[in-house]
């Protein structure tokens, strides 16, 4: 068969990577895909391609098919802290969702990038082990987590990650970092200024109780099921915590709860969280935000940034 050049983002050799891996069940791509039903906030247009590899090679041939034919790409868990553009994204979607083997051996755990984090802390628990219990209900992959160390409830990746084995996507080599190799700090690792693809993270955890660590798991999940507007769509914190600042209670003390910007609005329950009531845009969430920053700014003289990455067009 031969491929035409779908578009100036998505060249032939990539178009014919995902079919001939498609023809062999090890992944599955969809056109024009509508990214607003592939991410938590529930909002962006369509992607000229999404791709789901259904294995780790199949991962590291797409990425390496793309750089090599000049496809435009992002590499996404399971979205969960992204804000995708209203005109999509030119050029390919790759989602890590369908990688989620998860391997418990004595103390460790060995998963692969796009595995859940609270199926993550399932399986600790039932292996007795304690240390991911803070990630319990985070709605992000492991790749993800791993990529900006996600945390809460005074847990976060960089306690309990021993190494990540990731893919250079120019080489295609395939290689590994320690923990110190991270660089983690407060929603921070050296993968933010690299465009290497995490493929795997094997995480050392401590002997528990399993009773105790079911219990903390649910104590975790109560706590934000009651503080965080968890019925409407979101993509979390939308800002990091300023120094010396929790961003939500300036919000709050800005009088900014509830405040509305097309269908974008500071959620009433945690003013941390921005959220989509039902017909929200990107250009409606960026508003909200800019706007959230500038009355932050003016009222307390603190800048604050924002954590949810936006992607596209
Ligand atoms: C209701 C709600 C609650 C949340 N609570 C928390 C919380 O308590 N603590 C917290 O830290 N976060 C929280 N988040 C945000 C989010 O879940 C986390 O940041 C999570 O770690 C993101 O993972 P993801 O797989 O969704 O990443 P994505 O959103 O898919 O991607 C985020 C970034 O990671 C990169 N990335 C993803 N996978 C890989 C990979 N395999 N290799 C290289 N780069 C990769 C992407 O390119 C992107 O730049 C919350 C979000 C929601 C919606």
């Amino acid at each position: 068969m031969i491929y035409k050049t779908m578009n100036d983002y998505i060249k032939a050799d990539f178009f014919a990577a995902a079919d001939s891996l498609k023809a062999e069940g090890r992944a599955e791509y969809e056109l024009s895909a509508p990214l607003s039903r592939c991410c938590t906030f529930r909002i962006g247009g369509p992607a000229d391609m999404a791709v789901w590899p259904g294995d780790i090679e199949a991962l590291s041939a797409l990425v390496c098919a793309a750089e090599n034919s000049g496809t435009r790409y992002f590499i996404c868990g399971s979205a969960s802290n992204i804000l995708f553009s209203d005109e999509g994204f030119r050029g390919a979607i790759i989602f890590t969702t369908k990688l989620k083997k998860i391997c418990v051996s004595g103390n460790t755990i060995h998963a692969e990038c796009g595995a859940p984090l609270s199926l993550l802390a399932m399986a600790a628990q039932r292996a007795s082990l304690s240390g991911l219990e803070f990630a319990y209900g985070i709605p992000g992959s492991l790749g993800g987590a791993v990529f900006m160390n996600a945390g809460a409830y005074g847990g976060e990746m960089s306690q309990i990650l021993i190494s990540s084995e990731y893919l250079s996507p120019k080489s295609g080599k395939i290689s590994s970092l320690s923990a110190a190799e991270h660089d983690f700090g407060y929603r921070h690792s050296l993968y933010m200024e690299r465009d290497d693809i995490i493929l795997s993270a094997v995480l050392e955890l401590v002997p528990g109780d399993g009773d105790e660590i079911q219990r903390k798991m649910d104590e975790n999940m109560d706590a934000r099921r009651s503080k965080q507007p968890l019925e409407s769509p979101s993509a979390g914190s939308m800002f990091k915590r300023a120094p010396g600042h929790f961003t939500s209670a300036l919000i709050d003390g800005a009088g900014l709860k509830g405040y509305k910007v097309g269908g974008a609005e500071v959620s009433s329950k945690h003013a941390g969280f921005v959220i989509n009531t039902g017909d929200a845009t990107a250009a409606d969430v960026i508003a909200l935000t800019e706007h959230i920053s500038s009355v932050i700014f003016e009222k307390y003289g603190v800048e604050i940034e924002r954590e949810v990455r936006t992607v596209g067009p």
